[in-house]
């Protein structure tokens, strides 16, 4: 199931081409939707035959006639993953000549809640004498609490995947002060349910800035795949429903300027094209 969020805050299930409205069979409240998203996820085994059933009668939409919002109205925390793909990790050390760092020193680090945002808003970069990157991420949110669990089982407290955008700064402040300005996290274009995708550490990824490919990878490169991801979270905290796991970038990453356009694209899921602009003056 492909779950969007539309137009006056609907929730939708995307269909061949077409969005359909499936607000009143969950009594989604539109001027309320991070409470209606959490209640959504958090009882989805009992909503979902209750949705399936509304995708006959409600309205259906073309998908190119609605604005898509970030399918995840708000979270309470974003886990990310640095360095997790070889390459990246060969050219982050050649290309700021860094002491090679690895994962598994590292370990994930948190970006500020407040820096989701939607496929269809703009990143807007703070500054104008700092170069900010584009990394192109699978992205995916938990379902179910989940405390020291293993990777093994972390596929059944997955609620599902989308497509993520980190987007960086480059320098030595703290990852978390750099990547956690407002519009650093786009996600999007909508909530794939883990059901419908067979194999997360094994999808095609590539991202455009204009008409140029930047990067094009696969999560099957993944140092610590989705599942060791998971477990290495909740080792730490505890995972609660509509928190968001990014799992790190393939090579590729470079910068981005006002007037620039962005897209990603990653299989099994679809993808989203935001516009750059410098912070309005
Ligand atoms: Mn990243």
């Amino acid at each position: 199931m492909k779950i969007a969020i539309f137009n006056d805050h609907l929730l939708g299930i995307v269909k061949d081409n077409v969005v359909i409205d499936v607000s009143d069979a969950v009594n989604w409240i539109p001027a309320n939707p991070s409470e209606s998203f959490q209640n959504l996820i958090e009882n989805f085994d009992e909503l979902r035959g209750k949705i399936e059933n509304s995708l006959h009668t409600g309205t259906a939409y073309p998908l190119s006639s609605v604005k898509l919002h970030s399918p995840i109205p708000a979270t309470k925390k974003i886990w990310a993953a640095p360095v997790n793909y070889k390459n990246h990790q060969k050219e982050m050390n050649e290309m700021f000549n860094n002491a090679p760092r690895t994962i598994e020193e590292l370990a994930l680090f948190l970006k500020s809640p407040d820096s989701l945002s939607g496929p269809s808003e703009p990143i807007i970069l703070p500054f104008k004498d700092r170069r900010t990157d584009h990394e192109a991420e699978l992205g995916y949110i938990v379902g179910k609490k989940a405390k020291n669990v293993k990777a093994e089982d972390a596929k059944n407290y997955i609620f599902g995947y989308f497509a993520l955008l980190d987007i960086s700064i480059r320098g030595n402040e703290e990852r978390t002060w750099r990547k956690s300005f407002d519009t650093f996290t786009p996600v999007g274009p909508w909530i794939v349910t883990s059901d419908e995708i067979e194999d997360p550490n094994d999808l095609k990824m590539t991202l455009w800035v204009n008409d140029e490919v930047r990067q094009d990878g696969s999560t099957k490169h993944l140092i610590y795949d989705c599942y060791k991801c998971f477990e290495v979270a909740c080792n730490n905290m505890t995972l609660n429903p509509g928190d968001i796991i990014a799992t790190g970038t393939p090579e590729g990453v470079g910068p981005i300027e006002h007037g620039d356009s962005v897209r990603i694209e990653i299989e099994q899921i679809g993808g989203f094209e935001v516009s750059v602009y410098h912070t309005v003056e």
